[in-house]
């Protein structure tokens, strides 16, 4: 079965926490493709600092030439809030049934899911692959826990169904945050190894995160 992974998140900017996961996920899930899917205007977070162009440009420039990894730009090009669960259908609708999908969400991000728009119809439409992250310890809310832990499984499994199946992920840990980089940027101190040169150059050459 063809196996797509899909990471989304502001990326504002793009840093090595959020791509050395996107390559170890595809790998350790034998993953035909990852999808990075940046996404609009989240609605549980404050504005992005960067446009949706330039958030987008970063991730392009970050991931280029990186093989079996895509930017799906869809919820860019939306004026209206990214529910994750709307993308899924819309992605569910075009690649078809028969395709394993993996929603990835790192362990703060899916602290909250019980934040989420239509959380619940998240596992009809695809598996969900909690990524451990340094710092977050993985606390979900009781109803999130109760749906997540039946739908456990193997991550061996992922790529066998096409939807509806749970499991847990440790990467090797990178302690590294875009909110730590923009305010590093602000004031003044080098962002150097924290993200690719190439975000790096866009970022000076744009002058973004400065005061
Ligand atoms: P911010 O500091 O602005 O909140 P962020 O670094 O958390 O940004 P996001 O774009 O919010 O980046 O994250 C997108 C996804 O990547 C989320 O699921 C998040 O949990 C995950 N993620 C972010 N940083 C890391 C990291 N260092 N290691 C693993 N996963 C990460």
């Amino acid at each position: 079965m063809r196996h797509i992974a899909i990471f989304g998140g502001t990326f504002d900017p793009i840093h090595n926490g959020h791509l050395r996961s996107a390559v170890e996920v595809r790998e350790e899930l034998a993953a035909d493709e990852l999808w990075l899917l940046p996404s609009n205007r989240p609605p549980l977070r404050d504005r992005p600092t960067a446009s949706s162009e330039q958030r987008l440009a970063m991730v392009m420039a970050a991931v280029h030439g990186e093989p079996g990894v895509r930017v799906d730009a869809r919820e860019l090009l939306r004026d209206t809030p990214s529910y994750t669960v709307d993308t899924l259908s819309e992605i569910r609708a075009e690649v078809g049934e028969d395709i394993a999908l993996t929603l990835v969400v790192g362990s703060d991000a899916l602290n909250k899911l019980h934040q989420w728009h239509d959380w619940q119809r998240l596992l009809s439409l695809a598996n969900i692959l909690a990524l451990g992250r340094p710092d977050y310890e993985l606390q979900l809310d009781a109803a999130v826990a109760d749906q997540l832990g039946k739908a456990a499984c193997d991550k061996s499994q992922l790529g066998l169904q096409s939807r509806g199946g749970f499991c847990e992920l440790k990467l090797v840990q990178l302690a590294i945050s875009a909110t730590d980089i923009r305010e590093r940027l602000v004031g003044g101190q080098s962002v150097r190894y924290l993200l690719p040169d190439a975000v790096i150059d866009f970022i000076n050459q744009q002058q973004l995160y400065r005061r």
